[in-house]
């Protein structure tokens, strides 16, 4: 059977024979009471898996290690920030998890409750995630680049009985005041004020008492050797809160279980990124977003892998830092962002061959549109197949993607290739119709979405059936992606349905117009809005960014390429080439603050920005 059957096959059957199939992965993991059923959709859209089923996390990622693999590391630290590294075996991790769990008890902390986690990337913060999935507390953990007010309206929405801090953390070599950020976030917050956990780095903040805090060391130092039995939770039990990174407004709580969790973790482990027991992950993201829950903490761990926490910016000391690890590390499946990767493609391959890449099987990237260049320049680079992978905070892995587990289908620069198990995608067009191959809509999955994905917005069930499950005739789930798939049923992304450009009539995506502009080999990145236009109700505006040693090309030779690749109706009207764009902490073009820009607008409130210095970069280039 080619790859491309068995995947074929599996797919099937994951659609058309749903129970027996998540029956099948369920057994990857460790039921302490079997469920009753694997599917419950009563009551659509909240789909609830393996109900009745009893289990734990933790029990799952580490006490089910600790006879097999007790010395194997399951955490590698690496921190560039602080200048340390530091081995930790799954044994060592279940003594810091059961006293950590031990501590949260002794401060009330019930299953339940809420443990807000604002910790920059230290070993601590994945021992706190687990300890209380232990416990079943229901955790939140909110990227450390967040200020104070973006922090207080994560308290308001989860009201957390406690929350984890430090007194800092450093990024590219400057201190993060997490504590002083936290106490003025406090100030600000109208739930009932949470009790204080800080771990001090004995870093160089500036002091900040804040009422009632508690000092970690010397709290912990009294549960030294202490053992907590997990708690066996039902599947659906919430084991945390993760917000969306807030790209396009107000960011979405997102709910995930327990029990289908887990099994989508540890299926997606085996079958996608193709990661067995006692080999090496390292995901350079942030345990602040998706992919770092995901693939730095929850699938390597649930697998008996060892996973690399990096602790640093991915350009510092040097922009080859990654694939040094690589090397030392023997890794055998990187993750990252192509956002990351487009920094590298800047400075140049060399950074990345000059190192001994030997263990590493696949890379796959996600988070943005991986343009067709960026794709290919990486992977000629690498010499290994290199992955798309698209998916959401809402669905916790991949949508779509191909599958190194299973056997690599055939892989085309630019997609994503196709659905994941469990996903019945489908596209529709402005009318709500369904389109076949080779014609561009908004990407939706039928009901009922698999394991692993969001059961509900915390605390607003009506928010996330409203958001969610609304926008179509039939009940479908909306991913406000646009696409489009070819006759071989590879899909392409082609940006967000609403950034779409509609010039005269022609609904254009906004990857179309930034990977036509890609190809020019003076082009790093690039991003395109459309401004209204009163006679075709759209013009295209394109920023783009140019790699550091390139000839400089003219505006119009860039609209040109545009106009050659795609057509004389996508030509930008303005062009403007820039030192840089404004990204989310996550890494993604914030496009609906450029158009705003670009519209004379004021872009509003952007609290996940990484650098609002961006804005007036695009400020001073429309002038
Ligand atoms: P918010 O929903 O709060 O506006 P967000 O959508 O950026 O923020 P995430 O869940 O972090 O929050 O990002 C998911 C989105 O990222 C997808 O819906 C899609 O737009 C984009 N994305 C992720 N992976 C890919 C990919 N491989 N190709 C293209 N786009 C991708
Ligand atoms: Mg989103």
């Amino acid at each position: 059977m080619s790859n491309q059957e068995a995947y074929e096959k599996m797919y099937r059957r994951s659609i058309d024979d749903r129970e027996a199939f998540w029956d099948e992965q369920a057994q990857l993991i460790h039921w302490h009471k079997p469920y009753d059923r694997v599917l419950d959709y009563d009551d659509p859209p909240f789909a609830k898996w393996f109900p009745g089923g009893l289990t734990n996390i933790c029990y799952n990622a580490v006490d089910r290690h600790v006879a097999e693999r007790g010395d194997q590391t399951a955490i590698i630290w690496v921190s560039t920030e602080v200048d340390k590294r530091e081995h930790m075996s799954y044994r060592e991790l279940y003594r810091q998890v059961n006293e950590m769990a031990s501590l949260l008890l002794e401060l009330g902390i019930g299953q339940g409750d809420r443990v807000l986690i604002y910790l920059p990337m230290m070993p601590e913060a994945i021992v706190a995630m687990l300890a209380c999935v232990r416990i079943g507390a229901i955790h939140s953990v909110v990227f450390g680049g967040f200020a104070a007010l973006a922090l207080a309206s994560r308290i308001d929405d989860a009201s957390p009985k406690l929350v984890i801090t430090a007194d800092g953390g450093m990024r590219g070599g400057k201190i993060a005041p997490y504590k002083p950020l936290l106490s003025e976030g406090l100030a600000a917050v109208t739930v009932e004020k949470p009790a204080v956990l800080v771990l001090n780095r004995g870093l160089d903040t500036p002091p900040c008492p804040i009422e009632g805090e508690i000092d970690f060391a010397s709290a912990i130092a009294r549960h030294a050797g202490k053992e907590v039995p997990p708690v066996w939770v039902d599947s659906t039990h919430p084991s945390y809160i993760l917000y969306t990174s807030g790209t396009t407004g107000r960011p979405k709580g997102v709910q995930r279980d327990t029990g289908g969790h887990m099994v989508a973790m540890r299926q997606s482990m085996k079958h996608i990124y193709g990661v067995e027991p006692g080999e090496v992950m390292f995901a350079g993201s942030d345990i602040g977003w998706v992919v770092g829950h995901s693939y730095i903490v929850y699938a390597p761990l649930l697998t008996g892998a060892t996973t690399i926490l990096y602790e640093g910016l991915p350009i510092r000391p040097d922009p080859g830092i990654w694939w040094s690890l690589v090397a030392e590390y023997g890794v055998n499946c990187l993750f990252t962002s192509p956002t990351a990767i487009r920094l590298l493609k800047k400075t140049g391959a060399e950074w990345i061959t000059r190192h001994d890449l030997s263990s590493l099987r696949t890379m796959f990237l996600a988070g943005e549109p991986l343009d067709k260049e960026t794709h290919r320049w990486v992977t000629e680079a690498l010499r290994i197949p290199v992955v798309d992978n698209y998916w959401q905070t809402e669905t916790g892995w991949p949508i779509l993607t191909n599958f190194a587990g299973l056997g690599l289908m055939e892989l085309k620069f630019g997609s994503p290739t196709k659905p994941s198990f469990g996903y019945d995608t489908v596209l529709l067009d402005e009318t709500g119709a369904e389109l076949g191959a080779n014609t561009k809509g908004s990407l939706m999955v039928r009901p009922p979405l698999p394991p692993g994905c969001m059961s509900t917005i915390w605390g607003d069930d009506a928010r996330f059936v409203k958001t969610y499950f609304s926008s179509a005739k039939e009940m479908l789930y909306a991913t406000f992606d646009y696409a489009i798939f070819d006759d071989d049923g590879y899909y392409f992304i082609m940006g967000r349905n609403d950034d779409v450009i509609n010039v005269a009539g022609h609904r254009l995506g906004t990857r179309e117009v930034e990977e036509a502009l890609c190809t020019h080999p003076a082009v790093a990145e690039a991003a395109a809005v459309g401004i209204q236009d009163q006679l075709k109700g759209q013009e295209i505006v394109a920023f783009v960014v140019l790699m550091t040693n390139a000839v400089p090309p003219t505006p119009e030779e860039l609209k040109n390429v545009v106009a050659r690749q795609i057509g004389g109706i996508a030509k930008p009207k303005f062009l403007h080439i820039v030192p840089g764009l404004p990204k989310t902490r996550s890494g993604k073009v914030i496009r609906r603050a450029i158009l705003a820009i670009a519209e004379g607008r004021d872009p509003g409130d952007l609290p996940t920005i990484e650098d609002a210095k961006m804005l007036d970069v695009i400020r001073n280039a429309v002038k």
